[in-house]
């Protein structure tokens, strides 16, 4: 008999078992999937830490996340630097004073903030109703046809007239000449890949691999006084409110004979013609000197059930259907729903991390 049956090894499910196992408990962690890692799991190719399900550039303003990650592996100093093409032409991202100069030919932030103010007030849009709207009066027209538009759109598979405006809060502008994606104050990827990391965090924990929670669940929940389920809440309710909208994505890994394909970690394609949103040449995430390079090209797709489930679409629709599964799983006893398909919530992992620790740290009081 488990204390916690733990369903995901991702993160979440990884840094809980770790806390519970230091509490005393007996935990059993199990997945789905052949390895450990969840979507943080990288593999070795050509000496190269690939990021099998794409870019994990950990950043986090929380001093204790950090250094808690810390603890499991070294992080290095990469800095998230993403540049963006568009048909011929390049752009810094994000959106700051090299992207300014590249778009118009400005020099200074004064210039930088005449042309954005003057072409956000041309578009007179006094409450943003979407995505659209909102960029429209953030950056204004240039940046939104040129930077965001077409992104955003294969990105998310809808018109950004039917995308909540939300989700564009989540690209930074800046009136300096810095490129730093990021605005947090703790930023690195671990050297030796993540997989290492969730390997020591789950050190002495019991796994199984290729476990399915789902098609055997009698069985599973018989042994373990808690469950801790970290795949998708719906499908844990046989979908019985319907189903939640989630964005697939597919990966294309391909290794090339030359040790430099592009010069940076991420380049985002923005233009909608091109099918795949960004590649990743994985690296410059440990600034590598090997011969070969591995790229990957992130093709968004549809997601439909028994795809993988990348992103949650947190629209007022899907939020509403997530309330009621929410109340299904406050009324399920002895079963904590977590992580981003666990919540149905857009969470990096620094995220991740902090939930994990604080459900820990109930586990404990309780
Ligand atoms: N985005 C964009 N252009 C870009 C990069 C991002 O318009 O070059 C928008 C897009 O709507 C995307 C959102 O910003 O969904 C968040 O992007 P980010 O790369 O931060 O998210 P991730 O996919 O890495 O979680």
């Amino acid at each position: 008999m488990y204390d916690y049956l733990i369903v995901g090894a991702g993160l979440y499910g990884s840094v809980f078992a770790h806390e519970m196992k230091k509490a005393g408990k007996k935990c059993l962690v199990i997945d789905k999937r052949s390895h450990i890692g969840g979507n943080v799991y990288t593999r070795e190719a050509e000496d190269i830490n690939v990021h099998e399900y794409g870019a994990h550039i950990f950043h986090t303003d929380n001093k204790a996340v950090w250094e808690y990650m810390n603890s499991f592996a070294d992080f290095n100093r990469f800095t998230n630097e993403p540049i963006a093409i568009y048909r011929d032409e390049i752009y810094n991202l994000p959106f700051n004073m090299n992207t300014f100069h590249q778009m118009w030919g400005i020099r200074t932030p004064e210039e930088a903030r005449r042309i954005i103010k003057e072409q956000v007030e041309a578009e007179r849009i006094s409450e943003p109703k979407n995505l659209e709207e909102q960029a429209l009066s953030l950056v204004g027209r240039d940046i939104y046809e040129k930077l965001i538009k077409g992104y955003t759109e294969k990105q998310w598979g809808k018109k950004a007239t039917e995308l909540p405006a939300f989700i564009i809060k989540r690209l930074p502008m800046r009136f300096i000449y810095s490129n730093n994606y990021f605005n947090d104050r703790y930023q690195g990827i671990p050297v030796g890949g993540y997989t290492r990391i969730v390997e020591r965090l789950l050190e002495g924990t019991e796994v199984i691999l290729n476990a399915d929670f789902l098609k055997d669940r009698e069985q599973y929940s018989k042994s373990a006084k808690k469950i801790v389920f970290t795949g998708m809440i719906d499908e844990y309710f046989n979908y019985e409110h319907g189903e939640l909208e989630y964005r697939s994505l597919r990966f294309q890994h391909e290794v090339l004979d030359t040790d430099n394909y592009q010069g940076s970690a991420v380049v985002n394609y923005t233009e909608y013609e091109v099918p795949y949103t960004r590649i990743i040449e994985h690296k410059h995430f440990e600034f590598g000197t090997q011969p070969k390079t591995v790229i990957t090209r992130e093709y968004p797709e549809k997601w439909e059930q028994g795809c993988e489930p990348y992103y949650p679409v947190n629209d007022a629709r899907n939020n509403e259907i997530y309330a009621k599964y929410r109340q299904m799983a406050d009324n399920e006893k002895g079963v904590l729903f977590a992580g981003r398909l666990g919540e149905y919530r857009y969470y990096d992992m620094h995220h991740i991390v902090q939930r994990a620790l604080e459900m820990a740290v109930l586990e404990k009081e309780a």
